[in-house]
């Protein structure tokens, strides 16, 4: 971090003339948006799949009825209320309780219930 700090400093030069101030390097005008924060964070993330995308805008077009159509998009957002989304939660659930419903032999899960549940 040090190094790195050091070559940020080496790399600018002075501006006689201009008050001192915070600039936002993403932003071509140095102005911080949530926007502009959101766009870095993708970008450093990486694009997401344009299959999974393309998979999500289908979910919309589907003909079944809108409870559905917000299951799957739910469960393609892992936004479902499973067992390990509401521990993520900080929900309390009891160990003997986080198990799959229909199984019981797995963690409840989104890929587990979708997925890999024999039962369902
Ligand atoms: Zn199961």
């Amino acid at each position: 971090m040090v190094e790195n700090l050091f070559s940020v400093i080496a790399a600018s030069v002075p501006c006689l003339g201009k008050k001192d101030g915070w600039r936002w390097k993403p932003a071509k005008d140095g102005a911080f948006s949530t926007k502009s924060a959101y766009e870095t964070i993708k970008m450093a993330k990486g694009e997401p799949d344009a299959g999974y995308n393309k998979a999500l805008a289908k979910v919309w077009e589907a003909p079944n009825p809108h409870k559905a159509r917000v299951t799957a998009w739910r469960s393609l957002r892992n936004r479902l209320a499973t067992c390990d989304n509401l521990l993520k939660m900080n929900v309390p659930i009891e160990i003997e309780e986080r198990w799959c419903n229909a199984c019981v032999a797995y963690e409840e899960t989104v890929e587990h219930i979708f997925l890999h549940c024999p039962e369902s």
